[in-house]
């Protein structure tokens, strides 16, 4: 590997090995290290950190709410660390970093996030 190439590749920890899209399901497949994650597109939606669901989130102060039915059409990387989700119900601001990824697959570290913020993690 030349330097150059070291250089341009992610953070090892960050980017997942494996991502699966899975619209029939509706879900979203991650592997780091080994480690698989399955994410609802719906967790993944009502867990948006974007200006307007944070927004929301706080005024309401619960769960985010979405439809039940709603997917997770695209995924664009967005620099090393993140990736821009893009949902079918047209919403497609949100910036999803791995790190952030990471604690909602495998928590519990979710210290210092509210309470209205994390509950939107788990599909009840
Ligand atoms: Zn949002």
């Amino acid at each position: 590997m030349s330097c150059e190439d070291a250089i341009a590749a992610p953070p090892p920890s960050a980017w997942p090995d494996t991502i699966h899209l899975d619209g029939q399901a509706g879900t979203l497949e991650l592997v780091w290290d080994g480690r698989h994650a399955v994410l609802s597109h719906r967790a993944l939606r009502r867990s948006c950190r974007c200006s307007v669901c944070e927004n929301t989130r706080r005024a309401l102060d619960v769960v985010l709410p979405v439809a039940d039915d709603v997917r997770l059409l695209k995924i664009e990387p967005l620099g090393p660390a993140a990736m821009h989700l893009v949902f079918s119900d047209g919403h497609e601001r949100g910036i999803y970093p791995w790190t952030y990824l990471k604690q909602m697959a495998f928590g519990p570290a979710t210290g210092g996030l509210p309470e209205s913020l994390t509950k939107g993690w788990r599909d009840e």
